[in-house]
């Protein structure tokens, strides 16, 4: 197993800042897990999990996009694997919430990254769209895709993710690996799938 991630003693103070953002994180994640990083707004999750880009790599972005018919062929054969294949060439403007987060996804895994990092990927969705958006997350998973997933709600954590890092005041509070998490969401997905064959 390789490691993804490594963070040793991370301290994070902003400008201005009285307390630090981060003290003294450090973590973990190897490639294949699906972990999730919970804790209350405000808690640190998203500096703890910052894809620092250089400015060389933010100005690289747009390279990545150039379009080629492979790419091309690459996107759509994406966006019908995510389900929203007859939607690819409308403007996002003319999608739904749930449509619009599949598109971000897609966006995110066009170019196969070693780790998708999701956070709060359900915060703008309603519960039927989130939940559809995190069964998808799953999915690619189980395709063996490495996943942190940043949230505040602990139900979300917990039902999805294999490990959960609680983060509270800058500090890591907890590191738990549920043993059950992927099964349970594998038989939720199931339920529903005869749910709708019915
Ligand atoms: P979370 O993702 O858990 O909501 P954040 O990592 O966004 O938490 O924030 C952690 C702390 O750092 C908060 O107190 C927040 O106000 C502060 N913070 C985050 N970003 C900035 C910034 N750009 N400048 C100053 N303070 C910030």
């Amino acid at each position: 197993m390789s490691e993804l991630v490594q963070l040793s003693e991370i301290t994070k103070v902003y400008q201005g800042g009285v307390t630090g953002a981060l003290n003294g994180v450090s973590l973990t994640v190897e490639e294949g897990e699906f972990t999730a990083v919970m804790g209350p707004s405000g808690s640190g999750k998203s500096t703890m999990l910052n894809p620092n880009l250089t400015a060389l790599e933010n100005v690289l972005i747009p390279a990545q996009l150039k379009s080629t018919s492979s790419a091309e062929a690459r996107g759509r054969e994406l966006l019908d694997e995510l389900g929203i294949g007859e939607v690819a060439d409308r403007y996002p403007a003319r999608l739904s919430g749930g449509q619009q987060q599949r598109v971000a996804i897609a966006r995110a895994l066009i170019n196969q990254p070693t780790l998708l990092l999701a956070d709060e990927p359900t915060g703008a969705l309603d519960t039927r769209s989130g939940d559809q958006v995190m069964e998808l997350l799953m999915e690619v998973h189980r395709r063996g895709q490495t996943i942190l997933l940043v949230t505040h709600d602990a139900k979300l954590a917990t039902r999805y993710a294999a490990r959960v890092i609680s983060v509270l005041d800058g500090k890591i509070v907890d590191d738990a690996r549920l043993e059950t998490a992927e099964r349970a969401a594998t038989d939720v997905i199931r339920v529903r799938g005869e749910e709708t064959r019915r």
